[in-house]
């Protein structure tokens, strides 16, 4: 079993055991958040057939060649046409169809004049006006043209995908797999929300932090259990819950605590460990196995730590998975504005807060302690600050290495 391995070693080792998914034929109303598997090309035009923009009168426009209010044209109504009907006979020379809006302008029409700019008098309309031809006309197509790339692979399906795609009538499309995840939260101190606190007890915000982070980032938690810090229940937990995920995340217990038991546990099992803890603060306990095929991240209880090693390892899996490197870390530098008086033996990762200012990308600390245990910092988080190990304390002015998080409500 590998120890304190450096992060980007663990990466490595989790790319290369990603689970076996492929991508799902899924019906629109379940594709809503998915990424698009394929590239999809207009099978028709939208709209099908020439329409009506609006409320008017269907006409030739050479028929209104030199109308005006001193030279009004009467024309006679020869057929009504609503949204849903099919287009009726043909408009000859000097007549001109009732139409409403969305309904198929008939042959020979090739304009439309606006309800509100006629006079009626029974079968009869008065147009003081010139129209050209293609005036207040939608032809086929005139939205979307067949054949033309609508949305190419990798694309998130949002409401504007969906309506598009459902403009198509396309029932259903290919999207990229999203995995189901069992989450076990593990440790005798955590209460569920809506019960009372007993002494020594916190709530159990992992399940909240790290289910929440999941769905984010393009994965299903199928199931959520809490677990004491007990041998046999977690192993219960585990072998209950592994057949029918395609990975597992716990946390707790990953440390060298009497009571740090998931290492164990794993071993007794027959997981095959690929590492235990990172070269890397905070984060360093964490477990990493594959148990009859299934992929196991055992994160620390400590709720940065957690995230912060589920962004490093798990968020990285997941892009590989659904194909959406929006959500992955993206590396850049920035000029460190704040105070960090600690040096740094082993690699550090800070929570900070990046911003664009007139001179360049800025970085400052996240509200709150760097402490592994420290929830508050990862509220304004938007970045990493990532300190290579043996580094003197941070001087405000230097330039440092970050990893930016995605704006998620921002594609
Ligand atoms: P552990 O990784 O079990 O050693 O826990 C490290 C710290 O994280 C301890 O202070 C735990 O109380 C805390 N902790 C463990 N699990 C959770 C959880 N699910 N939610 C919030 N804090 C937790
Ligand atoms: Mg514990």
């Amino acid at each position: 079993m590998k120890q304190r391995i450096p992060l980007e070693e663990a990466q490595e080792i989790v790319k290369k055991n990603l689970p076996d998914l492929s991508p799902e034929n899924v019906i629109l109303k379940e594709a809503s958040g998915r990424i698009l598997a394929e590239s999809i090309f207009a099978p028709m035009n939208q709209p099908p057939f020439a329409r009506s923009p609006l409320d008017g009168y269907a006409l030739r426009a050479e028929d209104t060649r030199g109308a005006s209010k001193d030279n009004p044209l009467k024309l006679k109504i020869v057929s009504r046409i609503f949204a849903g009907d099919r287009a009726k006979e043909p408009v000859n020379s000097g007549e001109t169809a009732r139409i409403m809006t969305g309904a198929p302008i008939p042959e020979g029409a090739d304009c439309v004049i606006r309800q509100e700019n006629t006079d009626r008098e029974n079968d009869e309309v008065t147009i003081c006006q010139e129209l050209r031809p293609g005036q207040n006309y939608a032809p086929a197509g005139e939205d979307i043209e067949k054949g033309e790339l609508l949305c190419s692979r990798g694309t998130l399906l949002r409401s504007p995908q969906l309506g598009v795609l459902a403009s198509m009538g396309l029932e259903r499309v290919e999207v990229r797999p999203l995995p189901k995840v069992a989450v076990i939260t593990t440790g005798n101190e955590l209460q569920a929300l809506g019960e009372k606190l007993e002494p020594g007890q916190i709530y159990n915000s992992n399940n909240y932090l790290i289910s929440a982070r999941l769905e984010e980032c393009g994965a299903k938690v199928t199931a959520s259990l809490v677990a004491g810090d007990n041998k046999e229940e977690i192993k219960e937990k585990i072998t209950e819950n592994l057949p029918g995920c395609d990975f597992l995340v716990t946390t707790g217990g990953v440390s060298v605590g009497e009571k740090d038991l998931l290492l164990s546990i794993l071993e007794e099992l027959g997981a095959e460990i690929f590492f235990w803890k990172l070269g890397l603060k905070p984060g360093t306990p964490i477990v990493c196995a594959k148990l009859d095929g299934t992929i196991i991240f055992g994160l620390s209880g400590n709720p940065a730590a957690a995230v912060i090693t589920f962004d490093l390892l798990v968020r990285p899996m997941l892009v590989e998975i659904n194909g959406f490197e929006h959500l992955n870390l993206k590396s850049s530098r920035a000029v460190f504005v704040d105070e960090f008086n600690k040096s740094s033996r082993t690699r550090r990762l800070l929570r900070a807060v990046v911003v664009s200012s007139p001179r360049g990308e800025i970085v400052k600390l996240s509200r709150g302690r760097q402490r592994p245990g420290v929830l508050k910092t990862t509220l304004e988080c938007n970045c990493l600050i990532d300190i290579p190990a043996g580094s003197p304390p941070l001087e405000s002015g230097q330039e440092v290495e970050i990893f930016k998080l995605p704006e998620i409500y921002n594609y």
